[in-house]
């Protein structure tokens, strides 16, 4: 009598966390189904410019992996799907998952023909809405599977002008959402972060003054395919800045935010000095912070940065922004070294917000076990574990590690299922 088929792991979320998963536990032998509930795969590092610590376009090891994904014939990668429901089972998980309306099917060749002719625009989700796009888009220019995605809701009574226009048949408006089901052996959760928001800090600006943005918006201001073609431009007036100012710890270790220190910021700060330095050589740049950390290696980065002419770092806490006069903003900053307050002036603020796990505000129907700041636990008898941001805060080389931790974890529990 032949063996049955072991069921396949789920890993839910495919950021680099997911992906790193599914491709160890996949190039291990098991089978795998990797869902996302976006269009297309990669998560928030394909919104950073240049990421740390070699400060390389995020696409080129993005690229890596979606060929790996594309050629390993053991992973399903489902986009545009998001777990409805889940029930343990003898041998592991029952899910249903939830399958998003496929207005654009798999026929796209991402020709563009479509775009050209659609009247409605919507805020940009890939550029955190700095800016606007039509209703029927590429996501973003790395987008794996590169297909349109179309914005239904967005869409005028009667307007079937994509459809014309598309030569593939590609393109049906009257698609509906559906549904199916999976027994699985394991899950690995990887549902990643999204930003603390900018405004819950209206006291250092954050939702009020326009020029105060946060970190995730400067790596999309840095990046060519931004809201600005890439310049780093004041939101207000579209003016360069000649003094940009970082607020460290903007909502993090702080019982009233975030308790918990993310991590990455102070890193994301000093390398974010280094994008304005390079484009904007003449602007002065003030990283306040209240601990630079920047563990093992990053050491290096710090110096870089650091050593860099016009860029200042001052241990300081910013306890208040506000608007000033000549258009620049006005912060208030508690001295830690002289111990007196001390003002200063900028043109753009950029608050260094901290990673909050996605699961603290969209919950899954899944029984997990998770700490006081909603980061997920690893639950080997029921056989769920997290991998990177979902697990703690953490930048893409430790993320790797845990994904790859997370997955043999789940492959031994997995083990003759
Ligand atoms: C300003 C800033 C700059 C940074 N710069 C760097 C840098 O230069 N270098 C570096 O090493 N690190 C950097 N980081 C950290 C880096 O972004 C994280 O380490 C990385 O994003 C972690 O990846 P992840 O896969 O865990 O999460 P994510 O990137 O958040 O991916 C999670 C994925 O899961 C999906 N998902 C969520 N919920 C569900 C669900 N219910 N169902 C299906 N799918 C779901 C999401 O859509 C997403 O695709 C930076 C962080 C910040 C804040
Ligand atoms: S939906 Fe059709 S027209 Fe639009 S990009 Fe895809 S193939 Fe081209
Ligand atoms: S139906 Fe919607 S997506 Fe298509 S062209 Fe009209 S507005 Fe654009």
């Amino acid at each position: 009598m032949s063996e049955p088929k072991p069921r396949p792991m789920l890993v839910i979320g495919a950021g680099i966390a997911g992906i790193t998963a599914a491709l160890e536990a996949a190039e291990a032998g098991r089978e795998v189904v990797l869902v996302e509930r976006e269009a297309s795969v990669g998560g928030r590092v394909l919104r950073t410019h240049h990421y740390f610590p070699k400060l390389c376009p995020p696409s080129c090891g993005m690229e890596i992996n979606t060929r790996r994904l594309e050629r390993n014939p053991r992973i399903t990668v489902l986009t545009a799907t998001t777990v409805a429901g889940a029930n343990r089972t003898t041998g592991g998980w029952s899910v249903t998952l939830n399958h998003a309306p496929a207005y654009v099917n798999s026929r796209c060749t991402a020709c563009g023909e479509c775009q050209a002719v659609c009247p409605a625009k919507v805020a940009d989700p890939f550029n955190l809405g700095m800016c606007q796009v039509p209703a029927i888009r590429l996501p973003h220019p790395n987008a794996w599977p590169k297909r349109f995605v179309l914005d239904r809701s967005a869409c005028p009574a009667d307007c079937r002008a994509c459809v014309d226009a598309c030569r593939y048949g590609a393109i049906d408006l009257a698609a509906t959402p559906t549904t199916s089901t999976l027994e699985v052996s394991a899950i690995v959760v990887a549902t990643g972060w999204q930003p603390y928001p900018l405004d819950k800090l209206p006291e250092l600006g954050g939702g009020v003054l326009s020029d105060v943005i946060s970190n995730v918006q400067m790596e999309r201001l840095a990046a060519a395919s931004g809201p600005t073609g890439g310049k780093i431009l004041r939101p207000s007036d579209g003016k360069a800045p000649t003094r940009v100012a970082f607020v460290q710890c903007a909502g993090s270790r702080d019982v009233n935010h975030l308790p918990y220190c993310s991590g990455v910021c102070c890193l994301a700060s000093l390398k974010q000095a280094m994008y304005v330095k390079e484009q904007l050589p003449e602007a002065e740049v003030t990283i306040y912070y209240i601990d630079r950390r920047t563990p093992g290696r990053n050491e290096d980065f710090l110096l870089k940065a650091a050593g860099m002419a016009g860029v200042r770092l001052v241990k300081g806490k910013v306890g208040k922004v506000v608007q000033g006069e000549n258009s620049q903003l006005a912060l208030t900053v508690e001295d830690a070294e002289a111990g007196q307050l001390l003002h200063d002036r900028a043109d753009l603020v950029v608050l260094a917000t901290g990673m909050m796990p996605n699961l603290a505000t969209i919950p899954l129907p899944l029984e997990l076990c998770r700490d006081t700041d909603a980061f997920v636990l690893d639950d080997s008898k029921g056989r769920i574990f997290a991998a990177g941001v979902a697990r703690r805060p953490e930048d893409v080389a430790a993320t790797v590690r845990d994904a790859t931790g997370a997955a043999a974890k789940a492959l031994a529990a997995g083990r003759g299922v």
